[in-house]
């Protein structure tokens, strides 16, 4: 053991296999800030070998619950942060806890103490008014038992406690600054540092990678590792999350939960590249990563020290890259759904799977998350397109133009030789020579008759993919709609 206070730098840390914890306070959804930190353990632990241990903090019985943890633990599966054991529940080492409790006070390194909780600040008197600190033993016990409530509260020893931190290094605190702090309240729960300290030296772990809102905890926990005789692990905190504007995420920024952004439609590879990438680097260009690649690039050498920004537009670039990127099975996968509900016959999954993924294939650089590509692939398999109302004003504002372009370009489709994209394109700006129209005169009409927008993938592709029986049928349909346009028009004119 090294000395007290200084920093342990003690080798025979380093022959333990490296164990690492994740502990969420189930008191809410799992916080980005969370699942962050979560990550970071988790690529730690397969980086190194080691093991990652899940421990549900749920001891303040009033704030935890059990849907809390439940939601925790399906934003951890959904993300890929699989653990290798638990979920441990600090609430069932209460026992222990306060076993170690008693152990500091038969040390001397703890003792009683019987002033009242002032109210408000429950456990929390100030110990240097209190007095209790300067007790003789023999007057503590006869107190007891006599009856009399009390907490049981640490002794802080003169000196400095240190350690070296993995993130911020050498960090120092003069013990004079740390006040006596209660382990054990009256009703026998026990308080935060003495449980964690508890279970990390009962769990054998050997690195605390956590927030850097616990900065303030780590001296006083360290006391306890000391006081109870237990190797330190290593403390690596890391910086705080902060919106793109400098404040502390919120709401306002999007959505604090990993089940907020779920919902939003982005992936969870996404939201895990992107959680590395907030406050780590891998020190070369890398943006775009997947699980794998992080664990291998993974090391605690490289989180910044600095607060790390939370920019919602590069998540949902990543999440693009992700789409753009994927397995084609899998985003046929993704998007079965959201293609159903937008009336997508579940049949065309079996049969027609290879068109299913030649077209999510075409469609998936253009949008940001599954749902908006579906949107874009629907119209190549729905019976009937709807037109949009921007698309209609600005293509078909001249009707009978259009119906005029469009009838010209259902006779060529309807004998071009082969529906390959090249050939479709040669046809079609043939026609547009012949006519003497630049190409877009047609291609618009024509992709409005198609897709009922004014925006889509190459319209020759898109003629290529729909198919000549689909695409025939659709200019029908839309020569019907404008023929009606025109003779409205018509009658509107000679009204006048
Ligand atoms: N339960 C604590 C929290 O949710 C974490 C404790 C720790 O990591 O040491 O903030």
């Amino acid at each position: 053991m090294s000395a007290p206070g200084a920093p342990d730098t003690s080798g025979h840390r380093a022959a333990r296999p490296p164990r690492v914890r994740f502990a969420p306070s189930p008191t809410g959804h799992l916080h980005v800030g969370g699942a962050r930190t979560a990550l970071f353990n988790y690529l730690f632990a397969r980086n190194a070998g080691g093991t990652f241990v899940l421990r549900i903090e749920d001891t303040d019985r009033a704030r935890s619950s059990d849907e809390m943890t439940r939601s925790i633990l399906d934003a951890m599966e959904w993300l890929g942060l699989d653990f290798d054991e638990g979920p441990y529940h600090q609430a069932d080492g209460l026992e222990r806890h306060r076993a170690d409790a008693h152990r500091l006070l038969e040390l001397g390194a703890a003792y009683r103490c019987f002033c009242p909780p002032p109210p408000g600040r429950a456990g929390r008197p100030d110990p240097e008014a209190c007095g209790c600190a300067t007790l003789s033993r023999a007057d503590e016990e006869a107190r007891a038992a006599a009856g009399e409530p009390f907490a049981l509260r640490f002794r802080v020893p003169d000196g400095e406690t240190a350690w070296d931190d993995a993130v911020h290094g050498r960090r120092a605190v003069a013990n004079e600054h740390v006040q006596d702090f209660v382990l054990l309240r009256s009703d026998g729960t026990p308080v935060y540092n003495l449980a964690v300290v508890s279970d990390d030296i009962e769990m054998g772990i050997t690195l605390v990678l956590r927030g850097d809102d616990h900065l303030s905890n780590t001296p006083k926990q360290i006391l306890l590792y000391r006081a109870l005789g237990a190797p330190l692990p290593t403390f690596a905190h890391v910086p705080m999350i902060l919106g793109p504007d400098g404040r502390r995420l919120s709401k306002r920024h999007g959505g604090t939960s990993v089940e907020a952004y779920r919902e939003q439609g982005i992936l969870p590879e996404a939201l895990f590249n992107f959680l590395a990438l907030l406050g780590w680097s891998p020190g070369d260009d890398r943006e775009v990563m997947e699980p794998s690649e992080l664990i291998e690039a993974f090391s605690l050498g490289r989180i910044l020290k600095k607060s790390a920004v939370f920019d919602p537009e590069k998540l949902t670039w990543l999440n693009r890259q992700h789409i753009t990127r994927m397995p084609i099975d899998r985003l046929v996968e993704l998007a079965s759904g959201p293609l159903q509900a937008l009336g997508v016959p579940p049949s065309i999954f079996e049969e027609r799977p290879e068109r299913v993924r030649e077209v999510l294939d075409v469609v998936r650089e253009r949008g940001d998350t599954v749902e908006a590509v579906a949107l874009q692939a629907a119209p190549f398999f729905l019976d009937e397109v709807t037109y949009e109302e921007a698309a209609v004003t600005k293509f078909w504002k001249r009707p009978a133009e259009a119906a005029e372009l469009l009838r010209a370009a259902r006779d060529r489709l309807a004998e071009v030789a082969s529906f390959e994209p090249d050939t479709l394109e040669h046809a079609i700006r043939q026609l547009a020579a012949t006519k003497d129209v630049s190409a877009g005169k047609i291609i618009h009409p024509l992709r409005v008759a198609q897709m009922g927008t004014s925006v889509s993938p190459g319209i020759f592709v898109v003629l290529s993919l729909m198919g000549r029986e689909r695409v025939l049928g659709r200019i029908d349909r839309a020569l019907g709609y404008l023929d009606a346009m025109a003779a409205a028009e018509g009658a509107g004119a000679d009204a006048e």
